[in-house]
């Protein structure tokens, strides 16, 4: 177990089990980042680590996150490089800036989320920042959870890779051993993905 791995074991981030994920299908572990970046401490360290990644000759404008998953670890990246952290939202289901937000032409822009499953969200912020004529530096976050790195068309610097393995229930190992399932609703259960 790598240190990133046990911080978000011993901060309940990351959960092993036999878990039916919202999908249906049955997964060995979930995640929740909101509980490791509870603790500013470690939030700021998560921070200052995923800046570390980002190269110094190639230093971003601003950071760019999308709420809700992002807010926390984009403000952290941004105040270990020195720079501004703003973030994206959805209105009426559509990825927007709102709240007086904007970046210029040509600002290069630096993405920040927690999870990067299948990509879809951060495709939108780089869809909507390209849009307003902004250039991507790059994308950031704690966990990578795609197989295959999504292609954003700039470089992707994600501090831990962590391909999330699922079975249908017929596949299931956990099943075939007789292990019991955790099912969604209990309160601490949240949807893969979730981190
Ligand atoms: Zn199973």
């Amino acid at each position: 177990m790598n240190s990133l791995e046990q911080l978000f074991t011993e901060t309940g981030a990351l959960k092993t089990g036999h878990f039916k994920l919202s999908s249906g299908r049955h997964g060995k572990r979930y995640f929740q980042c909101a509980q490791v970046l509870s603790h500013p401490k470690l939030a700021e360290s998560l921070g200052a680590q995923i800046a570390a990644l980002v190269p110094k000759a190639d230093k971003p404008d601003i950071v760019v996150a999308p709420a809700m998953g992002g807010l926390i670890i984009g403000h952290e990246t941004a105040r270990a490089l020195g720079l501004r952290s703003i973030f994206t939202e959805r209105q009426d289901g559509r990825m927007t800036l709102r709240r007086g937000f904007t970046v210029a032409r040509g600002q290069r822009c630096l993405i920040i989320e927690d999870v990067i499953t299948t990509g879809k969200s951060t495709s939108e912020v780089v869809e909507v920042l390209r849009g307003l004529g902004a250039e991507i530096a790059g994308v950031g976050c704690i966990v990578l959870r795609a197989q295959t790195p999504p292609d954003f068309g700039a470089p992707l610097f994600p501090l831990a890779h962590w391909p999330a393995e699922s079975w249908s229930e017929n596949d299931c190992p956990a099943c075939a051993a007789g292990e019991p399932l955790s099912k969604p609703g209990s309160r601490e259960f949240k949807k893969e993905g979730t981190c």
